[in-house]
C-alpha cells in the first residue's frame, strides 16, 4: 500500500487545532490501521515522531519512537547532552500534556513538515502525557529528554503550532542534503 505524503507548512491543516479522537472510534479497527500507517510514514521518513495532521488527518493523534539505528551517527556525549534514548514505537490518542518543573533546554530540531530546515528550540526538560493507547486504556508518562521534546513537539502540531513558532529565528538554518550529527530532525 502507497504510504500517503506527508503536507508541509503552507497546508492548512498543520494551523488548524485537531479534533478529539471520539470515544467510539479508540479501540477500532480503523484507528488502529490510521496509528499503522502513521508508523510507517514515520519510520520511512525517517523519523521520530508523527502528529496525524501531518497526513493531513485532523485528530489528536500521535506516534513517537527512538532506535538505536536513528541514533547512529550521535555519539555519547550527544546522546547524554539531548537525553536521547531509545524506546518502543508509542501511540496516545488524545494526548495532554504538562510541564513538569521549570527547567527548560534549548536544542537544534527539525520536523518533516518544514523540511530542510532547522533551528534552536527551548522545551521544558521535563513533562507528563496523558493519554489513551489503542485499546482505550489510560496512558501515563512521565519523561525527561529527547522524548520529553518530541512529545512537546507532536502535541503542538495538534494545537496547529510549528518549532518555527518557537524557534531562535536567529539559529534558524538549512540542512542541506546532507544530515550532520548535531542536527535533529525530530518528526
Ligand atoms: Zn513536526
Amino acid at each position: 500500500m502507497e504510504l500517503p505524503p506527508i503536507v508541509w507548512a503552507g497546508h492548512p491543516v498543520l494551523r488548524a487545532v485537531a479534533g478529539e479522537v471520539p470515544r467510539d472510534q479508540i479501540a477500532t479497527p480503523q484507528l488502529r490501521a490510521l496509528a499503522q500507517t502513521m508508523a510507517e510514514v514515520m519510520r520511512a521518513a525517517p523519523g521520530v515522531g508523527l502528529a496525524a495532521p501531518q497526513i493531513a488527518v485532523p485528530l489528536q493523534l500521535i506516534v513517537l519512537e527512538e532506535t538505536e539505528a536513528n541514533m547512529e551517527l550521535l555519539g555519547p556525549e550527544d546522546r547524554l547532552a539531548r537525553g536521547r534514548v531509545p524506546f518502543p514505537l508509542t501511540t496516545i490518542v488524545n494526548p495532554v500534556l504538562r510541564p513538569i518543573g521549570e527547567h527548560r533546554v534549548t536544542f537544534v530540531e527539525g520536523c518533516l513538515s518544514v523540511p530542510g530546515y532547522a533551528a534552536q528550540v527551548e522545551r521544558f526538560a521535563e513533562v507528563e502525557v496523558e493519554g489513551l493507547d489503542l485499546s482505550g486504556k489510560p496512558l501515563r508518562w512521565r519523561v525527561s529528554g529527547w522524548p520529553a521534546r518530541i512529545l512537546q513537539h507532536e502535541v503542538d502540531h495538534l494545537n496547529g503550532v510549528l518549532y518555527i513558532d518557537r524557534m531562535n529565528s536567529r539559529t534558524f538554518m538549512s540542512t542541506g542534503r546532507e544530515p550532520d550529527p548535531g542536527e535533529d530532525p525530530l518528526d
